[in-house]
């Protein structure tokens, strides 16, 4: 049994017939009343359902955890009622656990923003409650694009900010090395309001929250922000003269768009016409970052969801039960069955299909091959990033530092294809980069459904690599030109920046929108 929003399905909207209950699972005043007025001055906070509010359930769109209820509230969600005084308008539906990009793994049935398109995920209910005006600001978490990718489905702004910057305490963890909670709006100004607020607070709850002392050497390696050790320069005198955006070129690959194409190269344009520079860059091992994040993130992701057994969280197999009772049986076979029954009947296809690619990845005789090769091409994706930067990154011991870091833990030598430190695509001292956000406008979603798993994971190609390195990215809206064959114009350019650059990447992709 999965929660109410199974009886009343929130599947089929339009942009145009949406109401107010559609993206909301949960929220505190009950499905079934009429939503409080809303107050026009405040922040309606959607929350998605893999982040925990005391009071209402966190079922992660599983129906392993049907109906379970986390007793606290995560702090993310405590600091932006405290601080900034919003409100809590209820949880939104995602793909189950975080896996996907369409939001349609989801036992309460597939979200959608734009008729039969797909909305993104898996922070898709998150998006489209934004879209619909439902929420002004909503949170979503972004492990491989998760917050860009229905951003850029839905025409809004989403913005996942560097790894360990807002807590995750109370948020439930998919891949850890790769999660971090951000926000999706329809504008970047709430988004930095937020940041602003909560950027310098660690979260001693959270093992993987910054502790003060790195956040203070970040700020001050960050030697633009004059006034406020937390806020960007004010680009309103200055548009964005002195700042170099970087376009890489193993971004323009075979499957995008010449729609997207077309409209990524407008943007520059419009970079130009405000007095910012842009220069080709080469990221070569681009190429293997979505291989590589495919198998970090099921590994992690196997490792994650052992805990879901029936035992210690959420539903059990009921059949279960009376297996229990069975004397022929020895207990360790009972718990097996109860286990394989609970897990089963709980976890949807692409769960499972994660599960079995993790538990693969990691054992004995694959972790060679698979997992340590993945970890090696992230030091590689890593490595790239900080090739191209002006700014260098503060959580490095030395300033340029060369990868001996990374080296030490794994050897890298037969990996390196010796990609010339001064590329020959140009300067390598940029500011930020700019690429596309997905590779197409939203997919049908009955094109999706006849698509196998690894073509969806294709559609991730640009937003993993910026999550293998922990960076900031934020995905915009951008124009794209008419097509008489695809009547949509949802398309979204990414902006990535250095670590710790958020501040200012938020302030130029706000002069950008
Ligand atoms: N689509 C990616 C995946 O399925 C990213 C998901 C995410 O960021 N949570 O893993």
């Amino acid at each position: 049994m999965l929660p109410e929003a199974e009886k009343d399905t929130p599947t089929t909207i339009s942009i145009i017939e949406s109401t107010d209950e559609d993206q909301c699972l949960h929220r505190r005043s009950g499905r079934s009343s009429p939503p409080p007025p809303p107050d026009a001055s405040r922040i309606r906070l959607a929350v998605k359902d893999n982040i925990a509010a005391q009071g209402l359930p966190t079922t992660c769109a599983s129906r392993i955890l049907t109906g379970h209820e986390v007793p606290f509230t995560a702090t993310i969600v405590a600091q932006i009622e405290s601080r900034l005084g919003a409100e809590l308008w209820g949880k939104t539906n995602m793909d189950e656990f975080g896996m996907g990009t369409h939001s349609t793994n989801t036992p309460y049935g597939s979200v959608h923003l734009l008729e039969g398109r797909s909305a993104g995920g898996s922070s898709g209910g998150s998006a489209v409650a934004v879209g619909l005006g439902q929420a002004t600001v909503a949170l979503g978490t972004d492990t491989g694009g998760s917050i860009r990718m229905p951003a850029a489905y839905t025409n809004t702004v989403g913005f996942k900010p560097s790894y360990g910057m807002l807590s995750r305490w109370g948020v439930v963890p998919y891949a850890n090395s790769l999660d971090t909670v951000g926000l999706i709006a329809k504008e970047v100004a709430p988004i930095q309001e937020i940041i602003q607020a909560v950027c310098m607070e660690h979260d001693p709850k959270d093992p993987t929250s910054l502790p003060a002392t790195v956040r203070e050497r970040c700020v001050a390696e960050r030697q633009y922000y004059p006034s406020s050790r937390s806020t960007a320069p004010d680009l309103q005198a200055q548009g964005l003269r002195g700042l170099t955006f970087g376009l890489p070129i193993e971004y323009n690959i075979e499957e995008l768009s010449p729609r997207i194409k077309e409209g990524w190269m407008q943007v520059t344009d419009k970079i130009k016409e405000q007095g910012g520079r842009v220069v080709p860059v080469s990221l070569p091992s681009t190429k293997s970052a979505l291989s590589a994040y495919y198998v970090i993130a099921p590994a992690e992701a196997a490792s994650n969801l052992s805990k879901y057994d029936g035992i210690r969280y959420g539903k059990r197999a009921s059949a279960s039960d009376s297996a229990e009772d069975s004397d022929t049986a020895s207990s360790d076979a009972l718990n097996g069955i109860l286990y394989a029954k609970t897990r089963g009947e709980g976890f949807g296809p692409e769960v499972k299909r994660r599960i079995l690619l993790g538990s693969y990845t990691l054992s004995s005789e694959a972790v060679d091959n698979y997992f340590k090769q993945a970890q090696r091409v992230r030091c590689l994706v890593r490595r790239d990033f900080d090739r191209v930067f002006r700014l260098s990154n503060p959580l490095l011991e030395n300033e340029h530092d060369d990868g001996s870091n990374e080296q030490q833990q794994f050897d890298l030598s037969d990996m390196d294809e010796s990609v010339p430190l001064e590329s020959k695509f140009g300067p390598t001292q940029i500011d930020f980069l700019l690429c596309p956000t997905a590779p197409t406008t939203p997919p049908k979603l009955s094109d999706i459904a006849k698509q196998t798993p690894f073509d969806s994971y294709m559609n991730d190609v640009f937003t993993v690599p910026a999550s293998l390195a922990g960076l900031p990215a934020i995905s915009i809206p951008m124009a794209l030109p008419k097509s008489e064959e695809d009547l949509v114009d949802f398309g979204g350019v990414q902006l990535i920046g250095q670590f710790w650059d958020d501040a200012r990447l938020l302030a130029v992709a706000g002069h950008i929108r």
